[in-house]
């Protein structure tokens, strides 16, 4: 599409998008009147899953071929990464004097490292002896990020064995039970340790403010408005500072250190700013690195911050960690489509919990606003791509709408406004109103389901190493669902705190080594993996060609 077919820009959108807006409108009184179609049967789901959700693409998948699930296939930007070559070797790094030695080290800055650390300290690890270190700044992660809210079954109709149901149906039965059932007795206490911290829960006549979310039976959606991750961590980070644990920032580990008896001894960190190694000797290790949304699977957009590039996925396995459940990713029904500044940013599930229905270019409802997340995305994409009643952006995205207007028609004047301040934020920025007009979505790259196998205890098998938050898998099974995720990060960072304290107080790490990172670079050899490639990450490099060519010209 040109620039001239583009035309004019009426109050945020182009005007060739009005005439679709124009029949959204038309046919908004009739849906509110009607409801929203039903929800699709099982075998409806499977269906449409198996034609259209982009984790039923076969050719977009590969087996590993080397490491502690080496057969199990994952989307090729996984593999890659899994089978990239370490940027450090064992006689690289001077380990005969390490620059830290504590207790206990928590490997993140965001919120499952912050609970760990928290719980660490309240099991007796004194500050001096615990560390937390992260990539970028303490809270610079998902955590903040999150909006639509935390489940957690505390009151009566519902139940933490009802949200168990819910949980293993959302993640398609392949969970690991015991994970899920520490998931759901632990939230009604997680909510109650957050009100203790001073968060500020929606609450109505002293009662909280409960929604449903997709796929689930009961309404148990805990919120702070639209910015329920930020006002968490609030609580969560400043409890850090209150009790004076040491964060270091811009250090991002590299690899994990293993001792003698296959222990994890701590880790090895690259200072971004001075660019040299630091190591660190720990008795207990706590991974908590988050997920891999930087990724861009499959070309897709991504919903997360900049440091979600899976290092904790790489340096576990190079360990000796299996990872579970990576053939399947998830990709949040609803990222916004147009404007292209703000390309694959989250729509919360909240604007649907709310009575915002996704509808067609004719202004046709086409799905049942709160299937499963990943029923949902693919509904969505068959609508664009199968039923071609998508609308094509100027930049030659499809996209459906949102019509999230129908808020305020629900539930009166000012709500969406009220509850979802910072969506209406995100669009007016860009000019749109979305109290008067609908916003165009897309699905977008949001949330690692699997990820390092971990007990109930938040244990890994590499005894001393712990993993709590996206970066583990077997929570969620292949399909997570909204408020699962921010549950998660408080239930099993907190048993990962707890786990890490009672260990590191029994065992003490023996001499660190890297030994298990050359064994696994051999290993990629003899398998014949030749690649460039280097692994972690750390952060994602958007530059393309162009602009390469052009510093490069600069420099000479
Ligand atoms: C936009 C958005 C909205 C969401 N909304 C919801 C919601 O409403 N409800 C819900 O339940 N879930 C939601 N989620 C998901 C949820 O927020 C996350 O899955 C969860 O908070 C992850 O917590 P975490 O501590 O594991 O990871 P993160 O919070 O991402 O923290 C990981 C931390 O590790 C650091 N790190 C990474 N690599 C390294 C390294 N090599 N060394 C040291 N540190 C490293 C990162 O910088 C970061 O600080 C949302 C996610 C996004 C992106």
């Amino acid at each position: 599409m040109s620039q001239a077919d583009v035309g004019q820009v009426r109050d945020g959108y182009p005007e060739y998008m009005r005439e679709s807006i124009a029949k959204v409108e038309a046919t908004r009184a009739q849906r509110l009147k009607d409801g929203s179609p039903k929800a699709m049967t099982a075998e409806q789901r499977e269906h449409v899953l198996q034609e259209w959700h982009p984790d039923y693409k076969a050719d977009k998948k590969r087996a590993l071929r080397v490491g502690p699930s080496k057969g199990d296939r994952m989307p090729h930007e996984v593999v890659d990464l899994l089978e990239a070559y370490p940027s450090i070797a064992a006689s690289d790094i001077d380990l005969s004097s390490p620059d830290f030695e504590v207790q206990v080290l928590i490997l993140g800055g965001g919120g499952a490292a912050s609970v760990a650390a928290l719980f660490a300290h309240e099991e007796g690890i004194p500050t001096e002896d615990l560390l937390m270190v992260s990539k970028l700044r303490h809270g610079d992660c998902n955590s903040v990020m999150a909006q639509g809210g935390i489940q957690a079954a505390d009151r009566a109709p519902d139940s933490p064995a009802i949200h168990y149901l819910d949980v293993l149906g959302g993640g398609h039965y392949t969970n690991n039970p015991e994970l899920v059932k520490a998931l759901v007795n632990d939230g009604p206490l997680v909510i109650d340790w957050h009100e203790k911290l001073g968060a500020l829960y929606d609450k109505v006549d002293g009662k909280y403010l409960e929604a449903h979310g997709g796929g689930t039976s009961r309404m148990r959606m805990h919120s702070a408005k639209d910015y329920t991750g930020l006002e968490l961590m609030r609580v969560i980070r400043d409890e850090v500072r209150n009790v004076g644990i040491t964060v270091i920032e811009f250090a991002p580990a590299v690899e994990l250190l293993l001792d003698e008896a296959g222990h994890c001894a701590g880790a090895v960190l690259f200072n971004l700013e001075t660019e040299e190694y630091v190591t660190v000797k720990a008795s207990a290790t706590v991974l908590a690195t988050g997920g891999f949304g930087r990724l861009h699977i499959q070309g897709f957009p991504t919903t997360n911050h900049y440091g979600a590039t899976a290092d904790g996925l790489v340096m576990a396995y190079r360990a000796g960690v299996r990872v579970l459940d990576m053939d399947s990713v998830q990709y949040h029904p609803t990222g916004v489509a147009y404007p292209a500044a703000i390309l694959g940013q989250l729509a919360t599930e909240k604007l649907r919990n709310q009575g915002a229905e996704p509808v067609n270019i004719d202004g046709e409802s086409f799905v049942f606003p709160l299937e499963p997340r990943d029923v949902e995305a693919a509904a969505i994409i068959r609508e664009c791509y199968g039923n071609d009643k998508g609308v094509t952006t100027p930049s030659g995205i499809r996209g459906v709408w949102l019509d999230t207007p129908m808020i305020d028609a629900i539930h009166g004047p000012g709500t969406l406004k009220s509850r979802l301040a910072a969506m209406w934020m995100m669009w007016h920025r860009h000019g749109i109103d979305i109290t008067k007009d609908p916003a165009l979505v897309f699905p977008t790259l949001h949330y690692q389901n699997g990820g390092v196998e971990i007990d109930a205890d938040a244990r890994t098998t590499v005894p001393g190493l712990f993993a709590g938050g996206e970066v583990a898998g077997g929570v969620h099974g292949k399909n997570r669902l909204m408020g699962n995720s921010l549950l998660d990060y408080n239930v099993f960072g907190r048993r990962a705190g707890i786990s890490a304290a009672s260990w590191a107080r029994a065992n003490r790490a023996q001499t660190p080594s890297l030994k298990h990172v050359d064994a696994f670079a051999a290993e990629l050899r003899s398998a014949g993996i030749k690649t460039e490639r280097k692994a972690p990450m750390i952060l994602p490099d958007y530059r393309r060609e162009a602009v390469l060519e052009r510093q490069l010209k600069i420099l000479t």
